[in-house]
């Protein structure tokens, strides 16, 4: 017998049954637009840094990294994470990591436009920039992939410390291909390069590291050792080679491992398995085992730290590039939605307690962005003293900052856009996951913070090049003008610098976003990071703008228009 509701549903009345709503008020998806075209800020401080020459470059990539096909590249490589096999169905030791094709489509692109190389290939005037540009418009797409082609970028100036092996190594290292094989680097004319640092007993203080190198004859810089020991955290781990620290009699030294031995052996360098990781998940990281693997010693022996530090301030730039990247992914996802959603019978964008919320979110990524691209430009002009003086203090600080800032600015672009902003079928809980993560490697927070301690007690003059910078704007601002002097009148004496360093820093680096921002950037933004920033009203959380601040302006500036 039927039952009187299949009855029904047979009926032509069917129709009326199931549609049960139209759906309205919910925005389209943020795609299909120029990434670059659309990010004014960005557009802005490419011209003014010195990269304009990239203008039309930047301008096709922006295009392609806001396509849907593009988008749902970063989507697939990350919900398909790495798998990892120890040997093959043959038992041969082969130490693979398999990758999703998206993930290999968006190492290509990034290699293939030089995300890894340009500075070096073509450096002077806007390089840095140029490629600070075009990764933050990638990253924006997928940011765990940028992680081996930002070590593959910043070995370059470490490798160089060993002329002849920079001679073998460095024409594949930049050469803009990608080759994903797992063969001898020999049979390759492009490759990448890892870094294995980071131990068990150790973690960010290298020096307790146990892996030890032995001389297979000859000993000292370019010669050949073998290692035997173990690393923590060894991230893409299909490089084809990793700078590695290991002890030798003189002490800590660094050396260039590769994943296969010239006689065309697998080198034994063996991955025990692929970290689970809460964020980063397109990308491999891994816990290694070295059983008498074949290196080269790069540069002065037992002063390997001094040898890799090179390798790690360049990825720490790259971390606020990357950091700063997602704080623009957020609020674009934020704003546009905000734009194209009405509650309460108003557009959430037009209602004053979401456009101070918004309009701070926007705020915080300029001020990431104006910072970023000002260290670049010092990268650039390192023959120049101020320049070079500048990048060391301000690499350390930007670091600790931007990537600081970056997880509670993710979530809080997450809430503009409510539940469906927690729902894994758009970015925002990617952005969330990978937040922390740049703020942890490369040396965390506190130890960002010992570093600029460490460059103010070795070259005090980083800090009169820092406070010479950012008194470019005293004058514009008085509330600047205070806060300025009130950092400089602190850092009179720096005796307790350790306990007090988050403070300082936090200062340091709001003093030259600040100082950025009122001579170049927006007007608007400018006014409302100093009412916000630098003279606290004690609100802790994004939303804190004071009246008197131009929201709508802001919030016009950062929206993405879609066509
Ligand atoms: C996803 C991921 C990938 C990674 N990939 C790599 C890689 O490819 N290669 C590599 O070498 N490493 C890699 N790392 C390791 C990373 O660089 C370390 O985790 C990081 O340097 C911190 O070391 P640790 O984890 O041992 O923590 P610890 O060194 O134990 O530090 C713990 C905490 O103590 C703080 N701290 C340390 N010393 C001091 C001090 N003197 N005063 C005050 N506070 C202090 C730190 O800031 C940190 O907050 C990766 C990490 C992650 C999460």
């Amino acid at each position: 017998m039927n039952s009187p509701q299949r009855k029904t549903e047979s009926t032509a009345d069917n129709r009326y049954l199931s549609a049960t709503h139209e759906v309205i008020n919910q925005p389209r998806p943020l795609e299909n637009y120029n990434l670059y075209e659309q990010d004014t800020a960005l557009r802005e401080a490419v011209l003014r840094e010195g990269a304009g020459f990239a203008n039309d470059d930047l301008s096709q990539f922006g295009a392609w990294a806001g396509q849907a096909d593009t988008i749902d590249l970063g989507n697939q490589a990350n919900a398909n994470k790495p798998s990892f096999r120890t040997h093959d169905r043959y038992g041969h030791r082969v130490d693979e990591v398999t990758f999703h094709p998206a993930y290999h489509e968006l190492m290509r692109v990034a290699l293939e436009n030089g995300l890894h190389s340009s500075p070096w290939t073509n450096p002077g005037k806007g390089a840095h920039v140029a490629r600070a540009a075009k990764y933050y418009l990638h990253s924006q797409v997928e940011a765990a992939h940028c992680c081996p082609i930002t070590m593959t970028f910043a070995a370059i100036p470490s490798i160089q410390n060993q002329p002849d092996l920079a001679k073998l190594w460095a024409p594949k290292i930049l050469a803009n291909e990608y080759d994903s094989r797992n063969v001898p680097d020999t049979d390759k004319t492009s490759v990448t390069i890892g870094m294995a640092m980071t131990e068990k007993q150790g973690g960010s203080d290298v020096r307790a590291n146990t892996t030890v190198a032995y001389p297979t004859g000859q000993e000292g810089p370019g010669q050949p050792y073998e290692l035997v020991g173990h690393k923590w955290f060894v991230s893409a781990p299909m490089c084809d080679a990793f700078l590695v620290l290991a002890q030798t009699t003189s002490g800590l030294s660094c050396f260039l491992m590769p994943r296969w031995r010239p006689d065309g052996t697998k080198n034994p360098w063996q991955v025990q398995q692929l970290k689970n990781k809460m964020g980063n998940v397109a990308n491999a990281s891994s816990e290694v085992e070295i059983r008498g693997a074949l290196a080269w010693m790069v540069g002065e022996e037992g002063r390997g730290v001094r040898t890799i530090i090179e390798m790690v301030a360049m990825t720490r730039f790259d971390c606020m590039i990357g950091s700063a990247a997602g704080m623009r992914q957020a609020v674009a996802q934020a704003s546009h939605h905000c734009h194209n959603r009405s509650a309460f019978g108003a557009t959430l964008s037009d209602q004053p307690l979401m456009q101070n919320v918004l309009a701070d979110l926007i705020i915080e990524n300029e001020a990431a962005l104006a910072y970023t691209m000002r260290v670049a430009r010092a990268m650039d002009n390192q023959n120049n003293e101020h320049e070079r003086l500048l990048a060391r203090l301000a690499t350390p600080v930007g670091k600790y900052w931007i990537c600081k800032r970056t997880p509670n600015h993710a979530y809080e672009a997450m809430e503009c856009i409510g539940g469906s902003g927690v729902m894994e079928d758009c970015i925002m809980p990617r952005l969330f996951r990978e937040s922390p993560v740049n703020a942890i490697w490369e040396g965390s927070g506190n130890v960002q913070c010992l570093d600029t301690l460490r460059a103010l007690q070795k070259e005090p003059e980083t800090l009169d090049a820092f406070f010479k910078e950012a008194a470019e704007a005293r004058g514009t601002d008085r509330r600047f003008d205070q806060f300025l002097a009130q950092l400089q009148h602190d850092f009179a004496d720096i005796s307790d610098f350790q306990y007090r360093a988050r403070n300082l820093v936090d200062r340091m680096a709001l003093t030259m976003q600040g100082s950025l921002l009122l001579r170049f950037g927006d007007k608007n933004v400018a006014d409302a990071f100093c009412a916000s920033r630098l003279q606290s009203s004690g609100g802790m959380n994004y939303g804190n703008l004071p009246s008197g601040t131009n929201p709508a302006a802001i919030i016009k500036r950062g929206t993405p228009v879609v066509g």
